[in-house]
Formats: C-alpha cells, structure tokens, sequence
C-alpha cells in the first residue's frame, strides 16, 4: 500500500497510507494529489504532471502549472510572449 507525506499548514507533518491514486510529482515531494499540471505540450495535450495542492501553482481559475512549468510560464511572460500571441490573433474569416 503506497504511503504518502502530507505537509500541514501549521508546519507539521502527517503520514497517509492508502490508496489515493500518484505522488506529488515535485521532487522531494512524497504528498497525496488532487491537481495536474495544464501546461499544453502541444498536440491537445497537457503536461499532466500529478501535483499536490502545494505544488500545483494555480496561474489562472482552474488551470495549475508544475514547478518547472510554472518557471517556463513566467518566463514566457517576462519576454512578452503573451501581448505577442494576443496579438497573432487574427480573426476566422472564412474562405
Ligand atoms: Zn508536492
Ligand atoms: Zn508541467
């Protein structure tokens, strides 16, 4: 039965033992999941990367990024990446 270290917000730890489906993708990180990262990877695809509730940084309502992904996203920013892609929209006209 796989075993997983919860953090506690006071600081302190907690062991859980059970079912409760994979790790904390995070190194160092042995917490229970409930979050995935959304990061696209192309394809449709997301990163899918399981996270904990700690590790899962949240970087708009409903959509978590890992750690690393979370690094590359606001780098994307910092380099304006999202005012460019803003305005690469062009509207569908049709043929
Ligand atoms: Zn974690
Ligand atoms: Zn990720």
């Amino acid at each position: 039965m796989p075993c997983y270290i919860e953090h506690m917000p006071d600081g302190g730890v907690a062991f859980l033992c059970g079912d409760l489906g994979p790790h904390c993708a995070a190194e160092g990180c042995g917490a229970s999941t409930g979050y995935l990262c959304d990061y696209p990877v192309g394809d449709g695809r997301t990163c899918d990367l399981p996270l904990c509730a700690s590790h899962a940084y949240e970087v708009a309502p409903e959509v978590h990024y890992c750690p690393g992904h979370l690094v590359l996203w606001q780098e994307f920013r910092r380099s304006g990446g999202v005012q460019h892609e803003l305005e690469n929209v062009v509207p569908y006209k049709g043929r």
